[in-house]
């Protein structure tokens, strides 16, 4: 059979969806505004929450680190790529998120497939929320326990499941702030039906940290979830952070076991140990800068309360991510476009990212965001609309 010729008519199929995916070429670093083709458009589609990922600072912890350590960590934690840079930022992570230890992943998503896979096996039972990120599914669908899905946020439906088990190991696997929705999970719901039934609660914040808390450690600490209550803690570094990678944080058992046991822990290659660097510095700039998430409330506020003048459809989020609720695949990519007409980069998501008819605009708000830039992504918006209508 020929490549090719087999791939082909896939491609078209999804192109006649409109859902083919491309991607663009960025001429600058992430900040608010961000050149594409020689032009300057007001970026909305960043995860860069707190502007870290182009901040002075982690810049020069980088260079510096680059000086110190070189490039390359030659190998993996276990054999000798784990570097004091790298030890020191797990401790740092640990101290940040109370918990007793802290374990560096190359990436979110290697972190998640590790971790699940870590905890259960055949005989045990995973338990996801629907809008879950798909590292995280595919980490369920990986590991050979039974697994099953209930609808967003459903805590009664999740408690019907817990009751029906009779599986040696339970796992609750949930988003702390859903990437594609930005609300939050009712994680003190969920942390009182994991102890009542035993199962382990597994939160994977990679949209909290650094966003909410007065410190920016995220949902547990917006919450006041010990290591009891939370066990499993997943946090990226790619995202508020600024930089790149992924921790898991726990107990020292939960942390003893995905060393002897994550294969994407053992089987891969560590970070550079400058981006290990270059993250204790956003670590600390993340944590003191409570004035940058006030900030970003406020920018928040004003894009909420103009949509609603606007009568655009927004989703039950107070986080930087906010999605625009468009529906067809079609209209979105038209809204995109429109938008970008007005200098404005925002990302239509579409299926099979989002369910059937969610196709969405998702808006997400940095610190580096001024009131007026926000004002101008409104006035974007309301030109879109006028040439949807037409
Ligand atoms: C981005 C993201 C990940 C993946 O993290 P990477 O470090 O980019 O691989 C995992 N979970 C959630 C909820 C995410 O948003």
């Amino acid at each position: 059979m020929n490549l090719d010729k087999t791939l082909k008519p896939q491609l078209e199929e999804r192109r006649d969806q409109h859902r083919y995916r491309s991607r663009r070429v960025v001429e600058s670093p992430q900040s608010a505004v961000i050149q594409e083709n020689g032009v300057e458009l007001l970026n909305f589609c960043s995860n860069d929450y707190l502007g870290l990922a182009n901040h002075p600072e982690v810049i020069a912890a980088l260079q510096h680190g680059a000086g110190q350590w070189g490039v390359g960590s030659g190998a993996s934690h276990l054999v000798n790529g784990h570097s004091e840079e790298h030890h020191k930022l797990e401790e740092e992570l640990a101290a940040f998120t109370g918990r007793e230890r802290a374990l560096l992943f190359s990436t979110g998503y290697m972190a998640n497939i590790g971790v699940i896979n870590a905890l259960v096996g055949k005989g045990d039972l995973v338990l996801q929320d629907k809008l879950n990120h798909a590292s995280l599914i595919d980490g369920g669908l990986l590991a050979r326990a039974d697994f099953a899905r209930y609808p967003h946020s459903d805590m009664a439906h999740l408690e019907k499941r817990l009751q029906a088990s009779k599986h040696a190991r339970k796992l609750i696997v949930t988003d702390g702030v859903f990437s594609m929705d930005g609300d939050l999970a009712a994680l003190p719901d969920m942390a009182t039906l994991a102890a009542e039934y035993g199962a382990w609660l597994m939160v994977d914040d990679a949209h909290g940290f650094g966003c909410l808390g007065k410190e920016g450690a995220g949902s547990v600490e917006l919450f006041g979830l010990n290591q009891h209550q939370v066990p499993v803690l997943v946090g990226t570094l790619g995202k508020a952070f600024g930089t790149f990678g992924a921790f898991v944080a726990g107990s020292e058992v939960l942390i003893e076991t995905l060393i002897q046991y994550s294969r994407s822990y053992i089987y891969t290659t560590a970070l550079p140990p400058a981006v290990a660097a270059a993250t204790r510095k956003s670590l600390a700039l993340l944590r003191k800068n409570n004035a940058k998430r006030q900030h970003l409330q406020q920018l928040i506020v004003q894009f909420r309360a103009g949509c609603a003048q606007l009568g655009l459809a927004l989703m039950d989020s107070d986080s930087p991510i906010q999605p625009v609720m468009v529906g067809g695949d079609q209209q979105a990519l038209n809204m995109a476009r429109h938008l970008h007409t007005k200098g404005c980069w925002v990302s239509a998501i579409r299926p099979p990212t989002v369910p059937e008819g969610t196709a969405r605009l998702r808006v997400t708000f940095t610190a580096e965001h001024t009131p007026s830039q926000v004002a101008q992504l409104l006035e974007a918006f309301a030109y879109a609309q006028t040439q949807e209508q037409e």
